[in-house]
């Protein structure tokens, strides 16, 4: 079950979180956090009025037609119409984030798309270029469809890829399973920007740098990074840390040896604890 004042707690804390990083600023930026049929969104002019310092009671909460159940529905953010059409697209989305990330923005603004290089970008996105919609009039309803449109259409090229994209001169929407991986989708894909724009300047002219990305991560391979990898070889010995010649048996697993020393530790603490209740 939910904890409805944790959600409303985590879109203050996030919000607070893209200011402080520079990802969202004074002039907008919205957040928005599906539960069930429920949807919670960040008050209108949170950063003009604000400047992200909300509070949990200022989170406005409502139904999928945008019928409050909490709050009023002249304080919703002016674009809720955007995160209201990816939910009601993709219902497996859980949490949008519209942030006016510099370095990102910095691409749209000459109607570039961005590559992803940055590793972090390619394992968490994917390999997909963020793309950017058509300059649109901000909250508009056209802007939520021309959103829309390229979310799907990057589910179409890659199911698996991170829902992010661009919007020409104003900021970037985000849709995610949950609010923490909405967040990591812009501030990867702005780290991934920094980088593109440091070596640009850096190096963009040097004919011995080397731009290319020399291996490309397979999904696989994605996947292989939570699994656990030996440090050891089955068989290594070594002293543990308490002083204890052993042996490595693979897995994570001590030797024998090292066990019959701690259950004889066990036995020894048992005995004395046994005694002393005996003497008492
Ligand atoms: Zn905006």
């Amino acid at each position: 079950m939910v904890n409805t004042k944790n959600i409303r707690k985590s879109i203050c804390e996030i919000g607070k979180l893209l200011f402080d990083k520079g990802l969202i600023d004074s002039s907008g930026g919205n957040i928005s956090v599906r539960d069930g049929d429920k949807v919670y969104l960040s008050p209108r002019q949170s950063g003009e009025h604000h400047q992200w310092s909300i509070d949990e009671d200022s989170v406005i909460v409502t139904d999928m037609c945008k019928v409050p159940i909490i709050g009023d529905l002249d304080k919703i953010t002016r674009e809720s119409v955007c995160h209201y059409y990816i939910y009601h697209n993709f219902p497996e989305v859980k949490a949008v984030v519209h942030a006016h990330p510099p370095f990102m923005m910095s691409f749209s603004s000459a109607h570039m798309e961005i590559p992803a290089i940055s590793e972090g970008t390619r394992c968490v996105i994917g390999t997909l270029p963020i793309t950017n919609i058509e300059e649109s009039v901000p909250g508009s309803v056209q802007q939520a469809e021309r959103i829309v449109v390229n979310f799907k259409e990057r589910r179409k090229i890659d199911p698996e890829c991170g829902l992010i994209c661009n919007v020409p001169f104003h900021g970037v929407f985000s849709a995610a399973s949950d609010l923490n991986y909405a967040y990591l989708y812009v501030e990867v894909s702005e780290t991934n920007c920094k980088i593109l724009i440091n070596r640009q300047i850096m190096f963009g002219n040097n004919p011995k740098a080397d731009l290319s990305v020399h291996h490309a991560i397979s999904r696989e391979e994605i996947r292989s990074i939570g699994e656990n990898k030996e440090v050891c070889e089955t068989g290594f010995a070594y002293k543990d840390p308490f002083g204890n010649e052993t042996v490595y048996r693979g897995s994570g697993q001590k030797s024998p040896m090292a066990s019959n020393v701690s259950s004889d530790m066990i036995s020894k603490i048992t005995e004395e604890v046994l005694r002393k209740l005996k003497n008492s």
